[in-house]
C-alpha cells in the first residue's frame, strides 16, 4: 500500500529568481520553507510552517533571493524553473504602487487595472499577485471578478467585488468577507448579453460608491479579473467592462492578437494604457472536466465549507406561498413569428414568475437584497445576499425543501432568482 509508505521529504535548494512548481494529484502535499525567503503568488511563506496543498492544487513557490524548501508527499509533477516572469510582475506592481502614491498626493483615484487574456494564461493568479503586493504596501484595493465560470469571489454564475485587506492565504487564496455580488444565472456571458452589461454597470456603480466613501480605497484602485472568452461577445464585453470600471490600464496576458485588437479599439481613449504581459510557463491548462469539477466544488464549499473550515448548512421547507421566485428573461420570439411591421420587444431583462415544479429541482437560487415590497424592476440591478439550492419539491405538501447557509425561517418578503446553475446535494 503506497499510502502507508513513508516517503522521505525532499529538499530543494532554489537560487535567486527560481521557483519550485508542483501539482497535487490525490494525496495532499506539504511544503515547508527551511531557509531564506519565498512566496507563493505574492504571499510570503513563514519559516518552518508546513503548508498543505490538496487535490488539484497547482503551485509555484518563488524566491527573489534564494531559499531551501522541503516537500512531503508525492506530487504528480515537481520541478524547479528558473525562467519566470516574476520580475516583470514585481516591476509592474511597483509601477502601480507609484500611481497610488501619486493618487494620494493629488487626492484622485488610484489605478483601475483590468486583466484580460484567453483561458489558462494565469489571469487569476496574476490578479492574486498584484493584489498581494498592493496589500503588502498597506493598500486596500478592490478586487472585481467578472468571470462567471471560474470566479474567485462567489459561486459560478455571478459577478462581484470585494475590498482586499489581507494577503491571500497560502493554502486557500483570499478570505472573501462581505463581497458585493450580482446575480447573472448562467455560465457564459453570451446567454444574456443585455443582462450581463447591466449588472457590470451596477457593480461598477457600487465600486465607485465604496471609493467615494473611503479615500484609502479610492487611492488603492481596482483590479478587475475577466473570463477567458476573448472573441465575439466575449471581446465586446471586455470593451464594455473597460468603460464601466473607468479602466486606465489594461494588462493583456500572453495573446498578441487580443493585445493589438485592444490597442486598435482603445486608441481614441488617450487615458487608457494597454500592455502586453508575458504568461508564466508554469500556468497549467485545465480540462473541461476539471473546470466543471472546480465549479461543483466551489458551490459545495459555499454550503459545506472546506476540509479545514467546515460549515454546517441548514435544510428546511419553504411553503410555495412564501417562495416568491423569478427567472430573469424569457426567450425572445424569432422575428419570423411576428406579424409584419411589429417590433420585437426585448424580454431579456423581464422577471418571469416561477411556479415550483420538478424543473427547478437542484437549481441554485440567489436571494435578492430587493424585497417583495420594492419595485420589481429594481431586482436585476440590486445585489444579492447569498444563495439557496432547491433539494426537493413536495407537490403534496406544497413546499420546496432547500439547502441554506442561513437558518430558517427566511423572511417572507425575500425574492429568489433562479439560476441555470445546478447543485446536487450528495451530503
Ligand atoms: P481561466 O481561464 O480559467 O480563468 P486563468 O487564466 O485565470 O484561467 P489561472 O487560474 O491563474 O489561469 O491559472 C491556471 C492554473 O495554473 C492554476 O491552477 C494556477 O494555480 C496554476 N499556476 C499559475 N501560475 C503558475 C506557476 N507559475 N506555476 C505553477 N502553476 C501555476
Ligand atoms: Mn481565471
Amino acid at each position: 500500500n503506497s499510502n502507508a509508505e513513508i516517503v522521505e521529504p525532499r529538499l530543494f535548494t532554489l537560487e535567486k529568481d527560481e521557483e519550485l512548481r508542483f501539482e497535487v494529484e490525490n494525496e495532499p502535499v506539504e511544503c515547508q520553507l527551511i531557509e531564506g525567503k519565498a512566496e507563493l503568488f505574492g504571499t510570503e511563506l513563514r519559516l518552518e510552517q508546513k503548508y498543505t496543498f490538496r487535490k488539484g492544487a497547482k503551485v509555484a513557490v518563488f524566491t527573489f533571493h534564494g531559499c531551501k524548501l522541503k516537500l512531503y508527499g508525492t506530487p504528480e509533477v515537481e520541478y524547479v524553473a528558473s525562467e519566470t516572469p516574476m520580475t516583470i510582475y514585481l516591476n509592474l506592481a511597483n509601477a502601480l504602487e507609484g500611481l497610488r502614491v501619486d493618487a494620494c498626493k493629488e487626492d484622485k483615484p488610484g489605478p483601475n487595472v483590468m486583466v484580460v487574456g484567453p483561458t489558462d494564461v494565469g489571469k487569476t493568479t496574476f490578479c492574486r499577485i498584484l493584489l498581494n503586493y498592493a496589500v503588502r504596501s498597506d493598500r486596500t484595493p478592490i478586487y472585481v471578478d467578472l468571470d462567471l465560470g471560474q470566479g474567485s469571489l462567489t459561486i459560478p454564475g455571478n459577478i462581484g467585488a470585494v475590498v482586499i485587506e489581507k494577503p491571500a492565504d497560502i493554502e486557500d487564496s483570499f478570505q472573501i468577507t462581505a463581497p458585493v455580488i450580482f446575480h447573472y444565472g448562467h455560465l457564459t456571458q453570451s446567454k444574456n448579453t443585455t443582462l450581463y452589461n447591466i449588472i457590470m454597470k451596477a457593480l461598477a456603480e457600487v465600486v465607485e460608491r465604496k471609493k467615494n466613501n473611503e479615500s484609502s480605497i479610492k487611492y488603492s484602485g481596482t483590479i478587475v479579473n475577466t473570463s477567458g472568452w476573448v472573441q465575439g461577445y466575449g471581446y465586446q464585453s471586455i470593451l464594455q467592462a473597460v468603460e464601466h470600471f473607468a479602466t486606465n490600464i489594461v494588462l493583456v496576458l500572453d495573446q498578441e492578437r487580443l493585445y493589438s485588437e485592444l490597442v486598435r479599439d482603445l486608441k481614441s481613449k488617450k487615458e487608457i494604457k494597454v500592455l502586453l504581459i508575458p504568461k508564466s510557463g508554469g500556468v497549467v491548462s485545465r480540462s473541461r472536466e476539471f473546470r466543471s469539477e472546480m465549479r461543483d466544488q466551489k458551490i459545495r464549499s459555499y454550503f459545506y465549507g472546506t476540509e479545514t473550515k467546515p460549515l454546517y448548512p441548514y435544510s428546511f421547507d419553504i411553503p410555495f406561498a412564501q417562495f416568491t421566485a423569478y427567472k430573469i428573461g424569457s426567450p425572445n420570439l424569432p422575428d419570423s413569428c411576428l406579424p409584419i411591421g411589429m417590433k420585437l420587444t426585448d424580454n431579456s431583462t423581464k422577471l418571469m414568475p416561477i411556479q415550483p415544479s420538478s424543473s427547478i429541482l437542484n437549481h441554485i437560487f440567489s436571494i435578492s437584497c430587493s424585497t417583495t415590497e420594492q419595485e420589481l424592476d429594481k431586482v436585476i440591478t440590486t445585489n444579492i445576499y447569498g444563495f439557496i439550492a432547491v433539494t426537493q419539491i413536495h407537490m403534496d405538501r406544497q413546499v420546496v425543501n432547500v439547502l441554506s447557509p442561513q437558518p430558517r425561517p427566511l423572511p417572507k418578503n425575500y425574492i429568489f432568482i433562479m439560476s441555470d446553475v445546478q447543485f446536487v446535494d450528495l451530503e
